[in-house]
C-alpha cells in the first residue's frame, strides 16, 4: 500500500488533503500538521490547524469562513465580550468550544495532544491519519510595531486582531529548542513513500513543523521524494494574508522564492520536486540550477476536481522522482 505524508498547515493544507484523499483513495495518508499556532484562550487549548484539518476532512467546516464549524452560534463569545475579557478578539464559535474542553480536559489529565487528537477524529473520520507536529507547546510570537509601541504578540492574535498589517520586527518558534517530534513522525516519516508540502504558509506553518528538533533530519534522510506545492501564484497569496508576512520579514513574495526558502535536499533543504502554477513557468528553469526538479501545473484549488488534479500531480512528480533516484 503507497503511504504518503503531508506537512501541512490549516486551511490550504486540509483543502490539499481533500485532493490528496480524493486522488489517492488506496494510499493510508498521514497529515504532518502543524501546532505552533496553537494557544490557551480562556483556559481552553485550542489548535486552529489541527481542527480546521480535522472539521475540513470530516465534514463540519463552515464552507464559506473555512474555519471553525458550520451551523455555529456565538452565544459564548458574546457573554465573554459583556464581561469585558481581553481575548474577546478570538473566535470561539459554541460549537468549535465543545472541543476545545473535551481536549482541554483530555490534556489536563495527562494525555499528550497526540493521543487526544486520535480520539477527536474517531468523531469525525477524516480519513487521513493526523498527526500533531510535536506533543510540547511551540508558539509562533511576532514582534510588531504598534502606534504605542513594540509588542510581542501571539502568532494568531497578529494574524486575526492585527490582520498581519502591522509592521513586524521579528518572528520565532518560542519553546521550539525543547521541542520533540510527536512520537508517530520518526516512524511514518521513515516509512513514507511521498512526502508532499502542502501549499501551505512556508513561514508560520511549514518552518516550524520543520524547525522542531531532528524533524528536518528525519524528512532529509527519508528514502522517500519530497515535493512541494507553491501556495504563491503570480506573485501573491492565493487566499489569507500570506504575502503580508513574507513581505515583511523581507522575503521576496514568488513562488521560486518559496521553494529557495525551504531549500534543495540536495544542499540544505528539504525539496526535491516543487509545483509552481503555469504563471511562474520562469520557476522551473531558477530552481532546476538548484537541484528542485519543477513543473508547471494548474494550482489553484477552486473547485474538487482541480483540487483532485493538483494532489494527484504532486503524487506524480514524486513518482516520477523515485524512478529517477
Ligand atoms: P492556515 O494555517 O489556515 O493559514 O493555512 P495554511 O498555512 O495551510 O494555508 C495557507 C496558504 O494556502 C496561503 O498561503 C495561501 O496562499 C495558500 N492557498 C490557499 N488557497 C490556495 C489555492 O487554491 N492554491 C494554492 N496553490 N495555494 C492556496
Ligand atoms: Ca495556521
Amino acid at each position: 500500500m503507497r503511504r504518503i505524508v503531508v506537512l501541512s498547515g490549516g486551511i490550504g493544507g486540509a483543502r490539499f488533503l481533500e485532493g490528496v484523499r480524493a486522488a489517492c483513495p488506496e494510499a493510508e495518508v498521514t497529515a504532518i500538521v502543524n501546532t505552533a499556532d496553537d494557544l490557551w484562550v480562556f483556559g481552553v487549548r485550542v489548535c486552529p490547524d489541527l481542527d480546521s484539518v480535522m472539521y475540513t476532512l470530516g465534514g463540519g467546516i463552515d464552507p464559506q469562513r473555512r474555519w471553525g464549524r458550520r451551523d455555529e452560534t456565538w452565544n459564548a463569545r458574546e457573554e465573554l465580550g459583556h464581561y469585558g475579557e481581553p481575548d474577546s478578539w478570538f473566535g470561539l464559535g459554541d460549537r468549535d468550544l465543545a472541543t476545545h474542553l473535551v481536549r482541554s480536559a483530555r490534556l489536563r489529565a495527562g494525555a499528550t495532544l497526540s493521543q487526544v487528537t486520535e480520539e477527536l477524529c474517531r468523531r469525525w473520520r477524516p480519513g487521513v491519519r493526523l498527526v500533531p507536529m510535536t506533543d510540547d507547546e511551540v508558539e509562533t510570537r511576532i514582534v510588531v510595531e504598534l502606534p504605542e509601541g513594540e509588542r510581542d504578540l501571539h502568532f494568531q492574535e497578529y494574524w486575526i486582531r492585527y490582520r498581519a498589517e502591522a509592521p513586524l520586527r521579528s518572528l520565532r518558534y518560542a519553546g521550539i529548542e525543547a521541542a520533540r517530534p510527536a512520537p508517530a513522525v520518526a516512524e511514518v516519516l521513515a516509512e513514507a513513500d511521498a512526502i508532499v508540502l502542502a501549499p501551505s504558509n512556508p513561514v508560520v506553518s511549514l518552518r516550524p513543523i520543520l524547525e522542531v528538533p531532528g524533524l528536518r533530519d528525519l524528512v532529509r534522510s527519508s528514502a522517500a521524494p519530497v515535493v512541494g506545492v507553491s501556495p504563491i501564484i503570480a506573485g501573491g497569496h492565493v487566499r489569507g494574508m500570506a504575502d503580508q508576512l513574507l513581505g515583511g520579514l523581507g522575503l521576496e513574495v514568488s513562488a521560486a522564492a518559496v521553494a529557495e526558502y525551504h531549500g534543495a535536499r540536495e544542499g540544505e533543504g528539504v525539496l526535491d520536486g516543487w509545483l509552481v502554477d503555469p504563471a511562474d513557468r520562469d520557476a522551473v528553469d531558477r530552481l532546476h540550477a538548484q537541484g528542485i526538479t519543477a513543473r508547471a501545473v494548474p494550482l489553484y484549488m477552486n473547485d474538487d476536481a482541480t483540487t483532485r488534479q493538483l494532489a494527484a500531480d504532486a503524487v506524480g512528480l514524486a513518482d516520477a522522482l523515485v524512478r529517477r533516484r
